[in-house]
């Protein structure tokens, strides 16, 4: 079941399925503020990228230390078929008084405006937050498409963003919220 509207030009995509088999420009990582690989989506991009992914990661850790939650870096997709992976790290959901919102929107704004630095036409999401992290998965549905389509608004450059969905629970989500005129 795929959903697809187009927003400002933008054409916006919700796929169920691997996002390591996903054709885009970038792919986005679900990190961690190590940098040094996980479970989950990041652990599905580091095997399915090869090791030249977490070489990349820990030069920047050594230089930066990590990733502070919020932030985005990228690296070689390795043998991936996107040009750069773009991780981020998103908020653990600790009740929701804890700036997790907010926390959740800058990831997608600050993978958003680095795409852009990147050049890139195309770029995947995971949704960020809602594996072990625990973030409740409408609220993080509606944090993404809301900053996407802000951000489609105000700046020109993308063409297509695909949302990732492991999930069907997600992939409905985001179908849903995707196609109702406030999304
Ligand atoms: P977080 O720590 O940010 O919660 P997770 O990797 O645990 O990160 O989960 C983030 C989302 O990624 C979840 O919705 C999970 O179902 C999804 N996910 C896990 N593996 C993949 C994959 N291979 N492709 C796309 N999404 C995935």
């Amino acid at each position: 079941m795929d959903t697809q509207i187009e927003r400002f030009n933008v054409i916006i995509r919700v796929v169920q399925g691997d996002i390591t088999c996903c054709k885009a420009d970038i792919i986005v990582n679900a990190a961690n503020t190590s940098l040094l690989g996980g479970s989950g989506v990041d652990g599905a991009i580091h095997r399915a990228g090869g090791p030249a992914i977490l070489e990349d990661c820990v030069r920047i850790r050594n230089k930066q230390g990590g990733c502070p939650v919020g932030g985005a870096v990228y690296t070689t997709a390795g043998k991936l078929e996107a040009q750069y992976v773009v991780h981020t790290v998103g908020p653990v959901w600790n009740g929701g008084d804890h700036q997790e919102e907010e926390l959740l929107a800058t990831c997608y704004r600050h993978t958003l405006q680095l795409a852009l630095e990147l050049n890139a036409r195309s770029i995947a999401f995971p949704n960020i937050s809602t594996g072990i992290y625990r973030f409740p998965k409408e609220k993080a549905a509606e944090i993404a498409i809301q900053e996407v389509t802000r951000f489609v608004q105000e700046h020109v450059g993308l063409n297509e963003i695909i949302f990732v969905c492991f999930d069907a629970e997600n992939a409905q989500l985001y179908s849903r919220k995707l196609q109702s005129p406030i999304g």
